[in-house]
C-alpha cells in the first residue's frame, strides 16, 4: 500500500516535471483534526502529510491529491479532474462521517483537562452561566492549571480565551462556592474586557467591582481564600 503511494508520487513528478529525476520522497500518514494534506521540500527531500482519513482511498483520489500537492509544490496548473476527484471524494459521507468521529474524540480529550477529581469546571461554568448571566455567556476553554499553584489563583488568557482555575481547588476540603466565586471572578473578566494599563494583569474597573459583590457567599468566600 504505501510502496503504491511512493510510486504514485514519482510517477505524478514524472507527469509534472519529464525529464527531472524525482527527488527523494518521504510520505506518511499523519492524524489531522481536518482533512488536511501538506507537501514541504527539505534538503533535497519532498516531505509528504497525508490525512490518516485518506488511508485506504482508491487509487484514482491518491493519483488526484499527489497530483494536487506536486503541482502546488511547482506552481504547475491543477488538472480540473484531478481537483474535481479530491473534492468529491473529501466530501463523500463516509469521509464526513469519519472526520467528525475524529474531531469528536479529539474533542473529548480536550474535555478532560476541564474535568478535574472532583469539580467539572465546564459544569460550574455553566452553572453560573445560567444564574448570572442570563445563559449568554460563550463558554470559553475551560482548565484547571498544570500545577498546584498558590500564587494565581485563576486567569483568564484572552489570547487563547481560556479560562484556567488553579488546581488547588479541586478537592473536596474547598467549597463548591469557594471554587464557583473564583471562576465567576474569571467570567467577569470576559465581561469586562480590559483595558490595559501599564503592566498590570489584572484590572478591575468600579462596575467590575459592584458586580463582583453580587455573588451571594462573597465574603465568605474571600474569608476562606485569606486562611488558604
Ligand atoms: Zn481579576
Amino acid at each position: 500500500m504505501r510502496s503504491g503511494l511512493l510510486e504514485i508520487f514519482q510517477e505524478t513528478y514524472s507527469e509534472l516535471r519529464p525529464g527531472y529525476s524525482p527527488p527523494e520522497l518521504k510520505i506518511e500518514f499523519f492524524a489531522f483534526a481536518n482533512v488536511n494534506n501538506t507537501i514541504r521540500l527539505r534538503d533535497g527531500r519532498l516531505l509528504v502529510r497525508l490525512s490518516d482519513l485518506l488511508e485506504g482511498a482508491p487509487e484514482a483520489v491518491l493519483r488526484a491529491i499527489a497530483h494536487i500537492l506536486l503541482a502546488k509544490m511547482y506552481r504547475r496548473p491543477i488538472d480540473r479532474g484531478h481537483a474535481a476527484r479530491y473534492r468529491k471524494y473529501v466530501a463523500s459521507h463516509e469521509i464526513v462521517r469519519k472526520a467528525h468521529l475524529v474531531r469528536q474524540m479529539r474533542g473529548r480529550k480536550r474535555l478532560r483537562l476541564a474535568r478535574g477529581h472532583y469539580y467539572d469546571l465546564d459544569a460550574i461554568f455553566e452553572d453560573l452561566n445560567t444564574r448570572f448571566f442570563h445563559g449568554l455567556m460563550a463558554r470559553p476553554r475551560m482548565s484547571w492549571s498544570q500545577s498546584k499553584t498558590r500564587r494565581i489563583l485563576g486567569h483568564y488568557d484572552p489570547a487563547h480565551n481560556a479560562i484556567i482555575i488553579s488546581r488547588i481547588f479541586d478537592h473536596p476540603a474547598v467549597p463548591r462556592y469557594v471554587l464557583e466565586y473564583i471562576v465567576y471572578h474569571e467570567m467577569l473578566h470576559l465581561k469586562h474586557p480590559v483595558k490595559l494599563r501599564g503592566s498590570r494583569r489584572c484590572v478591575h474597573s468600579a462596575e467590575f467591582e459592584a458586580e463582583e459583590r453580587l455573588f451571594p457567599r462573597a465574603a465568605e468566600a474571600n474569608a476562606f481564600l485569606k486562611r488558604l
